[in-house]
């Protein structure tokens, strides 16, 4: 096979398959590029999605990416299609219109789909909501615009991310989760309290350590929830925060490793040749704390876009990064950096909560692997953060207490 008629298929046209996408063709122009999507749309910022529901910003802010991109790249942008089945013997990649792609080297960026809410009275129940999709937030938004209560359920980003569009559009809103206190991920209880107080001053109902036992709706609307300890909770519509699962399904008859995720080297290669994973989908190899691990957030998505799609046109670059998810929560900024991870018993944590602007409060909690940071959970203040991803990139020693408790203080 010469290099002028590599066939390329990517899964998924978020930012990962994207990014992938372009890369390929500006290393391999001329190649064939098919991406492919189950979703109506060319690429779109799911990071934007939120400010969309808060009614921020318009949809057209929302689109990063258009049809005619695709066209003027000679990228086949195939979408409303879903990818059911692959076989890597004959390298092809099977569709639900009966397409049977053929491939020289095929790229998973597959994402994930949100978890559903399965509890009696859910099913045959209008007005309950997961929050992925630009779909998902439009359908959401014409709900609230005919709403006065809203309830948010769960203790990941995305319930967070529910709560503050309703609160911000002034329903009246109940936020249940069933842990102690909001992303018991990489959080503690003192951390958890910042997060209520935040949402509380949007008017916020915060409930914990209680579950939606069953929905009770009225006329196929959910009229209100029941919990598992009695509660009941009027609620207009129910945004549904339960975390995602990778979307690894069509891989099941093949041979390629998946655990949680797709299963790859720091290259981005699967145990398969020819076939790479990148984006939420990929479990990657990360040397700078020497385990696999996967990374839902959007920055990551497309640094391994990049870094993949050179690699799939002949190179062979690792993916060496510091991952960082950074968003708005409420009025306040929330940065995850690194291995934030409170269960982990091979991190140390330290931690410091202290009065900020604006009557909120800042936090800030490190995480310590040996005697290198490795992880940063920040609440409010963002001074230092620059800093101490450098600090954790370049893996320096940090063996005194007293020079630990000092980054709590850096600006
Ligand atoms: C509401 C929301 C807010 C967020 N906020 C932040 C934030 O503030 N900061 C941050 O860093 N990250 C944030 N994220 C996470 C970030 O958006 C993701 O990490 C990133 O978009 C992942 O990109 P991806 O390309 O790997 O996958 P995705 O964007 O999930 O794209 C995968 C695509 O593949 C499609 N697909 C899946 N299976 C198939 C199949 N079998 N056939 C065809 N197509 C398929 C999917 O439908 C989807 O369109 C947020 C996510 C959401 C949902």
């Amino acid at each position: 096979m010469t290099t002028h008629d590599k066939r390329y298929v990517i899964i998924g046209n978020g930012i990962a398959g994207t990014t992938a996408a372009d890369t390929l063709r500006k290393n391999d122009p001329n190649c064939s590029i098919h991406l492919l999507t189950n979703e109506p749309y060319p690429l779109y910022n799911r990071v934007s999605l939120p400010r969309f529901l808060q009614g921020v910003i318009v949809e057209q802010k929302v689109m990063i990416r258009d049809f005619a991109w695709h066209e003027q790249r000679n990228i086949r942008l195939i979408t409303e299609t879903l990818v059911t089945d692959l076989n890597t013997e004959e390298r092809t990649v099977v569709t639900d219109k009966g397409q049977n792609l053929p491939y020289d080297a095929l790229l998973v960026a597959s994402g994930g789909w949100a978890n559903p809410l399965r509890v009696p009275g859910v099913e045959g129940t209008k007005h309950i909501y997961n929050f992925v999709t630009l779909d998902d937030t439009k359908t959401i938004i014409a709900r609230m615009l005919e709403s006065r209560t809203a309830l948010a359920y769960g203790g990941s980003f995305i319930s967070y991310e529910l709560c503050d569009g309703f609160a911000v559009r002034k329903l009246d809103t109940t936020w249940i989760m069933r842990g102690p206190f909001w992303l018991r991920s990489c959080l503690d209880p003192d951390g958890g309290e910042v997060i209520d107080n935040i949402a509380k001053k949007f008017g916020v109902e915060v409930v914990h350590g209680d579950e939606i036992d069953r929905v009770v709706p009225q006329n196929g609307v959910p009229g209100y929830v029941i919990t598992k300890k009695g509660r009941h909770i009027q609620a207009d519509l129910i945004g549904v925060g339960l975390g995602i699962t990778l979307n690894t399904q069509f891989l099941k008859h093949t041979p390629i490793e998946t655990r949680n995720g797709v299963v790859v080297n720091e290259y981005l290669e699967t145990n398969v040749p020819g076939v790479y994973a990148a984006g939420d989908v990929a479990e990657f190899f990360d040397p700078t704390i020497g385990l696999h691990h996967t990374m839902g957030t959007w920055d990551n998505a497309m640094a391994h876009g990049r870094i993949v799609g050179i690699n799939m046109a002949g190179g062979h670059e690792p993916y060496v990064d510091v991952p960082t998810y950074t968003s708005p929560l409420f009025d306040v900024n929330i940065a995850v950096v690194g291995t934030a991870e409170a269960n982990n018993p091979e991190l140390e944590p330290i931690a410091r909560r202290e009065p900020g602007e604006k009557g909120n409060e800042n936090y800030r909690k490190l995480f310590f692997r040996e005697n290198k940071l490795v992880g940063v959970l920040m609440i409010g203040s963002p001074k230092g953060r620059k800093k101490l991803v450098e600090i954790v990139k370049n893996q320096q020693p940090i063996e005194r207490s007293a020079e630990r408790e000092a980054l709590l203080e850096l600006k």
